[in-house]
């Protein structure tokens, strides 16, 4: 098995050296990540500037940073390692959570994101750690996943969707077990700080404390809040097919004839 490894927290990440070590032990991994972090970059890609891949010394793994998101470093991946695509590929363990509306600002959701738009079976992986300072325990996110490979991995590669795993930052016998549960709404409060600089100008620092909605039942924000890991399937279309029919009407839009349409 053929395993790309990336990140957004950068090359030198103790997430992704947990990850690889996992990785290793069931395929054959290479591991393209970004040279310094990049979290909350989203799914972008870089299209003004070139591109560098430098090969990094990693304990008898091949290895390259990349000058790059990890959109970037998925496709520059591919390029140089397979070009004729791989097997699997993983993105994390990210150092914090990547839970509800988390997953459109997480540069660790886009690398699986990117994986599965190349039509690569891909799962996103993230510590679920809630305070600041509090350790990330990474080796308990390797010990799930490496007890869990081959139930993740014998799963029917369904194209255009991938997983997204929060994994609680706990010691391994605290957690829980597994709930396999939709998105939830992980939303910021204060999200903008009006600040001064030395001089009286205003600016802003972006962060905001974070007002999960536990209301909501069977949720990644629920199940991690509550010690268990969460494995979330996301796809990609990310149409709202619940609309269509209503706004053809409104529009007298087709494909579909009118005649079923409230005058
Ligand atoms: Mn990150």
């Amino acid at each position: 098995m053929r395993i790309l490894v990336t990140n957004d927290d950068g090359i030198r990440a103790p997430g992704l050296i947990a990850l690889a070590s996992v990785a290793r032990q069931f395929g054959e991994v290479k591991i393209v990540a970004p040279d310094h972090e990049r979290s909350a970059c989203g799914h972008s890609m870089t299209l003004h500037e070139p591109l560098r891949a430098w090969p990094v010394e990693w304990d008898g793994l091949e290895a390259y940073e990349v000058t790059g998101v990890p959109v970037d470093c998925v496709n520059v991946g591919l390029a140089l390692c397979w070009p004729d695509g791989c097997d699997l590929v993983l993105s994390g363990f990210n150092n914090g959570p990547n839970l509800g509306f988390d997953v459109t600002y997480s540069g660790t959701v886009a690398g699986a994101m990117e994986g599965c738009i190349n039509r690569i079976r891909s799962i996103a992986l993230s510590m679920a750690s809630f305070v600041t300072g509090a350790p990330y325990h990474y080796e308990t996110g390797a010990r799930w996943l490496s007890e869990n490979w081959d139930a993740l991995v014998a799963l029917p590669h369904v194209p255009l969707t991938f997983l997204n795993v929060n994994v609680p930052a706990v010691d391994y016998p605290e957690l829980r077990g597994i709930r396999v549960v939709g998105m939830g709404r992980r939303v910021y409060e204060e999200r903008i700080e009006p600040r001064t600089d030395p001089w009286g100008r205003d600016y802003f620092w972006q962060g905001g404390v974070v007002a999960m909605d536990k209301d909501q039942p069977d949720t990644d924000v629920e199940a991690v809040s509550e010690g268990f890991v969460s494995v979330t399937p996301i796809t990609l279309d990310w149409t709202d097919h619940s609309r269509l029919e209503e706004l053809r009407c409104a529009l007298r839009a087709g494909p579909s004839p009118h005649a079923h349409c409230p005058p």
